[in-house]
This record gives C-alpha cells, sequence and structure tokens, in this order.
C-alpha cells in the first residue's frame, strides 16, 4: 500500500546525485522484512528523534490511542519515536526533518480502501527523516467496514513505511510472484504488519502489535546507521 506521490517523486529526482554508495556492511532485507532502498532509505538515526504528528486535533485524538503499543515496541527496540502534536500537512511535500505526518485524505492511492504510507525520498546519506501517512477517509464514513485487526494493522503499517520499511513479499509457492498475504509467517501464523496489504496479529490485544519481523526491520535501520557512523 505505498506508492510515490507524483510531486513527491518529482522531487526524489532532483536529489537523486545525494544517494550515497552503500557499503557492504548494509543489510536492506531479512526475513520477514526488507527497507524501501527504491526510495534511498536505508537507515534510521539512532540518535534522532522521529515524531508523529497529525493535521488535525481530531486526527490526533482518533489514532494515538492506535499507536500507543508500536510506539512504545519501537522504542524498546532503539528507535527514539514518540506521538507528538498537531501541525499543518501538505501530503505532497515533506515535513520538518524527523516528523511522520499523519493525515486523511479520500482515497489517496485512487483505489477504494487503500491508504498510503512513504518516507520523504532519497534523504542524505540514506538515513530515514521521516515522511506522510495518508489514511483513507473512507475508514471512518462508514463506506469501508472492516474488521478490527485490519484497521489496526492497517494504521501501524503506514507509519512503518514512512520509517522505511517495505512489503516483505516473497514468492514463497515459486509461481513467479510474490502475491498478496504472501509472506513468511511465524510458528504462530502471523505474518509481518509490513505484508502486504496487510498482516500481523489478528485477535485481542495484539493487534496493532509490531511482530518480531517488523521489529528485526527497525533494528537493522538503525544498525545500518550505526555501521556507517551515524550517530
Ligand atoms: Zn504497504
Amino acid at each position: 500500500m505505498r506508492k510515490a506521490l507524483p510531486v513527491v517523486a518529482a522531487l526524489a529526482v532532483c536529489a537523486l546525485a545525494a544517494v550515497p554508495t552503500q557499503a557492504a556492511t548494509i543489510a536492506t532485507k531479512g526475513t520477514g522484512w526488507k527497507l524501501t532502498t527504491q526510495l534511498g532509505v536505508t537507515s534510521l538515526s539512532p540518535g534522532r528523534q522521529y515524531t508523529i504528528t497529525f493535521a488535525t486535533s481530531t486526527m490526533k485524538t482518533r489514532y494515538t490511542p492506535y499507536l500507543t503499543a508500536a510506539v512504545s515496541q519501537a522504542r524498546a527496540a532503539g528507535l527514539k519515536l514518540a506521538i507528538g502534536g498537531v501541525e499543518p500537512v501538505t501530503p505532497a511535500k515533506c515535513g520538518p526533518v524527523g516528523h511522520i505526518q499523519y493525515t486523511e485524505i479520500y482515497r489517496p492511492l485512487g483505489r477504494p480502501g487503500f491508504s498510503q504510507g512513504m518516507p520523504c525520498p532519497y534523504p542524505p546519506k540514506g538515513v530515514g527523516t521521516g515522511g506522510i501517512v495518508a489514511i483513507d477517509s473512507e475508514y471512518w464514513d462508514g463506506t469501508w467496514p472492516m474488521p478490527a485487526y485490519k484497521l489496526r494493522n492497517t494504521l501501524v503499517h503506514e507509519p512503518l513505511h514512512a520509517l522505511g520499511l517495505d512489503h516483505p513479499n516473497l514468492d514463497l509457492d515459486k509461481d513467479g510472484k510474490a502475491a498478496d498475504h504472501e509472506c513468511v509467517a511465524n510458528p504462530s501464523g502471523e505474518t509481518p504488519v509490513m505484508c502486504s496489504p496487510h498482516g500481523g496479529y489478528r485477535t485481542g490485544t495484539a493487534m496493532g502489535r509490531l511482530t518480531g519481523f517488523d521489529l528485526d526491520g527497525l533494528k537493522a535501520l538503525l544498525a545500518n546507521a550505526r555501521a556507517h557512523g551515524i550517530k
């Protein structure tokens, strides 16, 4: 559920020259996780504050309860991530460094029920600077009902895109394509939250929590920064 917004993609072209040559010490994918290398994000700075902000106070109130558990898990994994306040959000333009900006748009990808998350492309040295999350407004107007686990996992999936994680779908059945939901699973059957179009826990208080796969992806982003001496 991620595609580049046209205007942001145009910005990316201007920044292409800034893409660094990656050393061999960088890991860009592993079991159940994959980095957004196609947009030039290969790390997250362990010392940088990353903050989730919202376009309106109504959105802050609406989304904060869905994000709290995953944010705590990310912090425990070493990422300085916090839930912040309200600020103007222009979806086609990146916000302040470190901000993951939440807003709502009617069908941001042009497809019913699909939301969008993406990192600000081609940050200096590949170190993620945050990004944009555009949740499909249909989730809240009654026209796109879905089970709680799908909603909760989607609301966490999109900011992970903004932080630099991509879909880890694989061609596990060797039919020539990595299909929807075709992702590794843990012994209890859960796929990564980042599995496309959705994955993660499906029951109880586990819904909307990060799986070990997703946490490994965040840890890899931090480790890549450390490998390059980025604090
Ligand atoms: Zn996605």
